[in-house]
């Protein structure tokens, strides 16, 4: 058997204004080096080895991934793709083919990479030879790609950390397709919500496990929650359910559907509270400890946010809170500023608020710099990066740590690399949604998230396919007057998602 593999990933946020280049991806071709895998060079690693193992042939094309941001420029896709392509028809006649993608990647004039590539493989292979592809929940998983593909299975931990076991279960589906044994067939069911659904606290941890519990018997190949990527303002947008079976399209569509509508159940229940900047000051004076930690979650650059918003910030400022480290605001400008006038210099300096309509207005602050480095960097899980030239600035009792390249803070050694002793400080603000635990658990005495109570809606978008709770409170109208949810849920209409 001869399998073909190609990946190209990125989780592309709409509104945000720094396009995805050439320079941003990552590349290797034919194979992956074997040091260090990252979570998208895992996936082919493990393809290589199950096929060694089976005594296949491995035609590696392009593998490319780039951090969120915005869209990928338009030639820079059109590049990876034809690349692909052309490499597949070298290769072929090849017995199947597996795709690690992203499933949210938007370049200028493709709303939908992913569809756009599996609609110009398909058409190569011919409509008998499998396609599978692994993607991150964080995605639109669109018609297109259901009528392209054979397979498509995501990840199923937030926090994700099973893109290893992931690309097995595919490696395994496909391969039984390419051999005849079964017959794939995909349901989608569009459960209407956006949100950000935490597989390991309750209620999505049982929700996944019964998911699990349920794949391999009755003719289910493949279950995968699709949580979305709300920041991707493109049609396919939205949590959905998708169901593989074995020829079974009838018993998917109906199981698709049974999953789909106890999710929308759990809407509002699906991440930790999310507080209001005076909720989580108030919170943390009532911690007998310190630090008490708080994620601006809603400025995740490790979503794709710009990571120099000043909303949260700008509240802190405004409450007078002090005894407080806010990191990181992206910021080439300032930091440059801070750097050239040195640790001990007062500056009137603007802050933040400039990339674009996510990250709010600058903020002018009477500062002193405390602190200035040429390389900030974090360490977090074995490996680390680099926030670049940094700076930390001072302005009434609140340390702000001014950072030159944009990354999501993973690590107390953005407060300790600029001389601030995290162990110290009552209060550290971190941009981050989730991956900023795993260092912090360390160290703090309570973790909260800090969030508007209306996240999305004050998100502009204009292109999503509506209704989408909760953007609109009646999304499921008809499912409660039909008697399949709850009629009424008080709950799901307050709850700040
Ligand atoms: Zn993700």
């Amino acid at each position: 058997m001869k399998l073909f593999t190609a990946g190209v990933a990125t989780e592309s946020n709409t509104f945000a204004p720094m396009p995805t280049g050439l320079d941003d991806y990552t590349i290797f071709r034919s194979a992956p080096p074997r040091d260090q895998p990252t979570s998208f060079t895992q996936p082919f690693l493990v393809w290589l080895r199950l096929a060694a193992e089976r005594g296949f042939t491995v035609v590696g094309s392009l593998g490319a991934s780039a951090p969120p941001a915005g869209p990928t420029v338009r030639r820079v896709w059109e590049g990876f793709r034809d690349e692909i392509l052309a490499d597949l028809r070298r290769a072929m006649p090849v017995d199947a083919v597996l795709l690690n993608l992203h499933g949210a990647m938007v370049a200028d004039g493709y709303d939908d990479c992913e569809g756009d590539l599996l609609a110009y493989v398909r058409a190569m292979v011919g409509p008998d030879v499998p396609i599978g592809a692994e993607l991150d929940p964080h995605c639109h998983v669109t018609p297109l790609m259901i009528d392209q593909a054979t397979a498509l299975i995501l990840y199923k931990e937030f926090p994700h950390t099973d893109f290893a076991e992931r690309a097995v279960d595919l490696f395994e589906l496909i391969v039984a397709a390419a051999e005849r044994r079964t017959r794939p067939h995909m349901a989608l069911w569009d459960c209407r919500m956006i949100g950000s659904y935490f597989t390991t606290i309750q209620p999505m941890k049982g929700f996944v496990d019964d998911v699990k519990a349920r794949e391999g018997k009755n003719g289910i190949l493949s279950i995968s929650p699709v949580h979305g990527f709300p920041y991707g303002d493109v049609p396919g947008n939205g949590t959905k359910m998708l169901v593989v079976t074995d020829a079974r399209p009838a018993e998917g569509a109906a199981l698709a559907r049974e999953l789909g509508l106890r999710w929308i159940g759990l809407r509002g229940r699906t991440h930790p509270p999310m507080l209001t900047v005076a909720q989580a000051v108030a919170r943390a004076a009532s911690v007998p400890g310190r630090p008490v930690v708080a994620a601006d979650v809603a400025d995740n650059p490790g979503g794709g946010l710009p990571g120099d918003s000043t909303v949260v910030l700008r509240a802190l400022v405004s409450l007078g809170v002090t005894d407080a480290a806010f990191a990181t605001i992206w910021d080439p400008m300032a930091v440059s500023f801070a750097r050239a006038a040195g640790p001990g210099a007062r500056l009137r300096l603007r802050i933040g608020g400039k990339a674009g309509i996510l990250s709010g207005d600058p903020l002018d602050l009477d500062v002193t710099v405390a602190a200035v480095t040429d390389d900030l960097y974090q360490r977090y899980a074995g490996v680390g990066g680099s926030l670049g030239p940094a700076a930390r600035v001072t302005a009434g009792g609140l340390d702000i740590i001014l950072a030159s390249r944009r990354h999501q803070v993973r690590s107390p050694d953005v407060f300790r690399g600029l001389g601030l002793d995290p162990l110290t400080t009552k209060l550290l603000v971190v941009k981050s949604t989730n991956h900023f635990r795993a260092e912090f658990e360390k160290i703090a005495a309570e973790i909260l998230y800090v969030a508007p109570p209306d996240v999305f809606s004050s998100v502009p978008f204009t292109r999503i396919t509506r209704p989408k709770w909760p953007l609109d409170p009646d999304a499921f109208a008809d499912l409660e007057a039909a008697g399949l949810l709850p009629a009424g849920d008080e709950r799901a209409r307050s709850d700040p998602s």
